[in-house]
């Protein structure tokens, strides 16, 4: 089991409050708003930690990607990147469909 495995497994035996929380955590964290690629969209409605929580609406363009020196990538043993045009993680290894449910 991986790093991202072993925190799957801690979300999915988190409550939804313990949840919430760490989806707070994560969007404090998140570099996104300092890449090249964020845009006014995503930060009009405050689209964060695209890695765990999924894609949001808003469409991106490939300006580079600065989520390898993200914080939240290396706590999570993230592989990726470009998480706000490919989706989640999850989605991205191919590890079915499930999403990680978000809190507020
Ligand atoms: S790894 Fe990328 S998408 Fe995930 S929280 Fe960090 S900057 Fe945001
Ligand atoms: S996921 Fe990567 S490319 Fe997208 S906004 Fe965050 S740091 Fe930038």
């Amino acid at each position: 089991m991986d790093n991202f495995e072993k925190n799957r497994d801690r979300w999915s035996r988190m409550s939804r409050q313990g949840r919430e929380q760490e989806t707070r955590k994560l969007k404090m964290l998140c570099n996104c708003p300092q890449c090249p690629s964020y845009n006014e969209c995503a930060d009009a409605k405050s689209d964060l930690a695209f890695c765990i929580i999924g894609k949001g609406t808003c469409s991106f363009e490939e300006n580079g990607c600065i989520c390898a020196s993200c914080p939240v990538a290396q706590e999570w043993g993230l592989m990726h990147q470009y998480y706000c045009i490919n989706g989640a993680e999850l989605d991205v290894r191919g590890a079915g469909r499930e999403t990680i449910e978000p809190g507020n």
